[in-house]
């Protein structure tokens, strides 16, 4: 039999069966790796895509050559064995980047959670008097010592700590919030839609711009359950402003026997001012000003799992924990077994930008991105060719996480700009994709026609990588 010319076509009848692809010696190998099972059912649905390539016309008889099945049916298994979630290089220039997974953790962090998945722990269990014991007490005295709290519970993330004090402490009674501080967070978290859900009735004061004490004040009658602050995450209100500081806050409630609670946001431990990033209140500080609750994410700048943390006065918290959404809203051992030692490190402030992962990335020193950024030009310039100008430049990276919303901390990245013809936006959306379908995909950021990569987050051992990546030319 003479071979099939490249063109000639395929008919549906001659795809082979099962049995006959079962014999190849590849997919015998691999029905050996992976058992019968999965292998048979991929098999099926390479012949479904055969058939339906033929039937269209669009089959040829060189792709039925044992070599190129084999070759084929590898190719696919490949990409059907992949992780769904999968490691990419996070050079968007935002650290806390909520949709690349947020905080990265510290080795401390990584140990433990490695434990607690194969080892039984005391999650729920009081190794000193060998009775039942609260997952929280695992870590609520650190919190307590960090905080100046008196009390702590955890649960699935900031989200679900509003929803639960607000259930707990506002259910069919009023909470008072000013008008500048009504934020979304991230599309799916409103202020007034998780007031609704969790019962409570919303009574806005001030305007947008300007709140006075008096608000407060006069809002205060005797359906009102607490007075609350919400911290403007991801937005600044400027010029003619004016809040009414928390303090002052507590002051009116406790006039009135009310209790002030503050959604916190990010919620960092320590004065991040004194490696010179933006000044933050501190929890310690907000509690210290009289907050009865304050809650705020365990994976924003406090650089630990995700994570909803509840501080306060010791009445307040034991209320929120006999409330049955408690159970349903808990965390589970991996977040307490990576919390605990996140925590533990901000015993040791002066090793923390060594050792919290997020506080390393944030106080990166420009000499080191822009010393990778030397090494990776030539590669990336090489790999997109005469068309595109790679240039190195200096640039700002965003804290992220609705924490600061502005650019503060100086980085250095490549910057991709088009030099050849046609449309600008298009041969940046090529680059784009090109890096997003890479082995260990790259995610950049475009702005007016350009494409930034701020090396901000790529590790020292990632260099490599990128450097085999961006061996590969442009196609
Ligand atoms: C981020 C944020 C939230 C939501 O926190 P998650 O941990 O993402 O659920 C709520 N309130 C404020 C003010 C925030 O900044």
């Amino acid at each position: 039999m003479s071979q099939p010319s490249s063109t000639q076509l395929a008919q549906a009848a001659s795809i082979p069966s099962i049995d006959r692809l079962l014999q190849l010696p590849a997919i015998s190998l691999l029905v050996q790796q992976h058992g019968h099972t999965l292998i048979a059912q991929q098999l099926r649905l390479l012949q479904a895509r055969l058939r339906q390539q033929a039937l269209g016309q669009q089959l040829r008889l060189v792709e039925l050559e044992p070599d190129a099945l084999q070759q084929r049916f590898q190719e696919q298994l490949k990409a059907e064995l992949q992780p769904k979630l999968r490691p990419v290089i996070n050079l968007t220039g935002t650290v806390l980047h909520t949709n690349l997974g947020r905080a990265l953790l510290p080795e401390a962090a990584v140990e433990a959670v490695v434990t607690a998945l194969t080892t039984p722990a005391n999650l729920e269990f009081d190794i000193a008097t060998g009775q039942r014991g609260d997952r929280d007490d695992l870590v609520e005295e650190l919190l307590c010592e960090l905080t100046g709290a008196e009390a702590a519970t955890i649960v699935n993330n900031n989200a679900a700590a509003v929803l639960l004090m607000l259930s707990t402490l506002a259910q069919d009674r009023e909470v008072i919030v000013s008008r500048g501080e009504l934020v979304e967070i991230g599309g799916a978290f409103r202020i007034p839609d998780i007031m609704k859900r969790a019962g409570a009735r919303l009574v806005e004061v001030g305007t947008t711009n300007r709140t006075h004490a008096f608000d407060y004040e006069d809002a205060i009658n005797d359906q009102t359950s607490m007075l609350m602050k919400v911290h403007c995450s991801n937005y600044a209100v400027m010029g003619f402003t004016k809040e009414v500081s928390l303090a002052e806050m507590v002051q009116i409630g406790r006039k009135r026997g009310i209790p002030t609670t503050v959604d916190l946001g990010s919620g960092t431990l320590v004065d991040l001012a004194q490696w010179g990033l933006p000044s933050e209140p501190t929890v310690k500080q907000t509690m210290a000003a009289g907050a009865d609750i304050v809650t705020f994410s365990g994976d924003k700048l406090l650089g630990g799992p995700q994570a909803g943390i509840i501080v306060g006065s010791k009445e307040c918290i034991r209320l929120l924990k006999k409330n049955p959404l408690k159970r349903a809203l808990r965390v589970g051992k991996l977040t307490l077994a990576a919390l605990e030692p996140v925590l533990a490190l901000y015993r040791s402030p002066e090793h923390l930008t060594e050792k919290l992962t997020t506080l390393a990335l944030f106080t990166r020193p420009q000499s080191a991105m822009k010393a990778q950024a030397q090494v990776l030009q030539p590669w990336l310039q090489q790999a997109l060719g005469a068309d595109y100008e790679v240039t190195i430049e200096p640039m700002f990276s965003q804290i992220g996480s609705g924490a600061m919303p502005v650019d503060v901390l100086p980085s250095y990245g490549l910057v991709v700009h088009f030099i050849g013809n046609g449309r600008a936006g298009r041969a940046m959306m090529k680059v784009e994709s090109w890096l997003r379908a890479q082995e260990r995909p790259v995610i950049g950021r475009i702005q007016r026609d350009t494409l930034y990569l701020d090396l901000r987050c790529l590790r020292d051992a990632e260099v490599p990588l990128l450097q085999t990546q961006w061996s590969q030319v442009l196609a």
